[in-house]
């Protein structure tokens, strides 16, 4: 194993164990801290995914470093700290005070910050993250509830959160590819700026990065970097080959069905196609499971009354007007928390009765139905849409799962992901 991943949360850490896999490491990813006996025969890269983006920086710090020494464990030689390509961050933490802890714990000089990735509109230019053209402090991450990004300077968003100086290797150096970036790291690092940020705005520069960062321990940032980081280690004769990734996966015999607990604009229009194509359709009223009158048990009684061959659906998607008329009665957190705890009993209940490949729908739903049915780690099958793998999981409970970030995937993703099950 040489790549050891720490990720700041679920599906962000799937994003990057796909990019790697698509890149050509076999990878696995693990839910929460992996187990002592988990298989890493055959593995190139691991990916712990944490739950730590907004948890305070302390805890951040120890739940990161926790993974590391497993990471250390098992034998990684190199290592990555995933973060949402947006820098989703306060100014209190988390990926400064957790990029310099885990520096000091690899006893690395120097490491860089690049949450570019083109392929998603996130580029970055003289320091300056911007989202789809527009610069991130005046995109929708203002008002993101939980780490509203007010300030587009990366250098300046991070100096906030860090106890040593940011350094900055920009555009005109990163364009002349990776001799002048590794250059310029050695400047930075000789200046005593431990972490720089590194402007990208094509998967070319991505590369050159990659290239740059074959010797540096430490890296961090968003899925994007790490598209150059396989191709660079192989070159260097880190590993031996490059895997081609997966075109299919082989799934478990047994039946399917979709969970969507996720209220974003695609997953809505997903729930919609599907109920279009005849797919049989449950609609979970949080207020109905808040006052107990819809228990897990009511759902798999309607479930158990489909045909056989019928792919169920179960979703509590909803407009942003009803979602916020039940917040407003329930609370945010407990309509959340009622929902995730249904989703995650009927999941249990399905893959109890012989139901083995489910997609569902929403990062905090995801991590719910993952932690409720049990399922420590994951390895990384075929890409179904852009950010979004099917998974099977290596632990006693076989089933293939599809965990959709809220936003991604085609409108007729709950349709055509099956298609690339075996
Ligand atoms: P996304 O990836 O789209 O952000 P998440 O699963 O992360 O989706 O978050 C959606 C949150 O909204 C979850 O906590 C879920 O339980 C909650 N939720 C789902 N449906 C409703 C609803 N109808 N009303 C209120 N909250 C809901």
């Amino acid at each position: 194993m040489l790549l050891g991943c720490i990720a700041d949360d679920l599906t962000g850490a799937t994003d990057l164990a796909l990019m790697l896999t698509r890149e050509g490491l076999r990878t696995v990813q693990t839910n929460g801290l992996p187990q002592d006996d988990l298989d890493l025969r055959d593995v190139d890269a691991l990916v712990v995914a944490l739950k730590s983006r907004t948890i305070p920086a302390a805890d951040a710090i120890g739940q990161s470093l926790a993974a590391a020494e497993k990471l250390i464990a098992a034998g990684a030689r190199r290592f990555f700290f995933k973060y949402c390509s947006t820098f989703d961050s306060t100014d209190h933490g988390n990926i400064g005070p957790v990029a310099e802890a885990l520096l000091q714990r690899l006893d690395a000089a120097f490491t860089i910050a690049c949450p570019a990735f083109p392929a998603t509109g996130r580029s970055i230019y003289m320091g300056q993250l911007f989202v789809n053209g527009v610069p991130l402090a005046e995109s929708s991450m203002r008002d993101h509830p939980l780490t509203p990004m007010r300030d587009s300077d990366l250098r300046r968003v991070l100096r906030r959160q860090t106890k040593g100086e940011v350094g900055h290797v920009a555009f005109a150096d990163v364009e002349k590819g990776a001799a002048t970036i590794k250059d310029a790291f050695a400047r930075e690092r000789s200046a005593g700026r431990a972490i720089a940020i590194v402007d990208a705005l094509t998967d070319a520069h991505l590369r050159q990065i990659g290239k740059a960062c074959v010797d540096l321990k430490l890296v961090t940032g968003g899925s994007g970097i790490a598209i150059g980081l396989p191709a660079a280690y192989q070159e260097a004769g880190l590993i031996r080959h490059l895997t081609p990734p997966p075109r299919t996966i082989t799934a478990p015999r047994g039946r399917a069905a979709v969970l969507a607990g996720s209220c974003s604009t695609a997953t809505r229009e997903q729930v919609q196609k599907a109920i279009e194509a005849g797919l049989p359709a449950f609609r979970i009223d949080p207020m109905a499971v808040a006052d107990g009158s819809l228990t897990a048990d009511t759902v798999f009684r309607w479930i158990e009354r489909q045909e056989a061959t019928s792919i169920p659906m179960v979703y509590s998607s909803d407009a942003p007007k009803n979602v916020q008329a039940v917040q407003e009665r329930l609370g945010r957190d407990h309509a959340g928390h009622v929902v995730e705890k249904l989703l995650a009993e009927v999941a249990r209940k399905l893959t109890g009765q012989g139901f083995t490949r489910l997609i569902v729908a929403g990062g905090e739903t995801s991590g719910a139905v993952v932690n409720g049915l049990g399922v420590k780690a994951l390895s990384i099958g075929p890409e179904i849409d852009p950010g979004v793998p099917w998974t099977r999981s290596r632990s006693s409970l076989d089933v293939a799962l599809a965990l959709k970030s809220g936003n991604f995937g085609a409108p007729d993703f709950f349709l055509k992901a099956w298609s690339s099950l075996q």
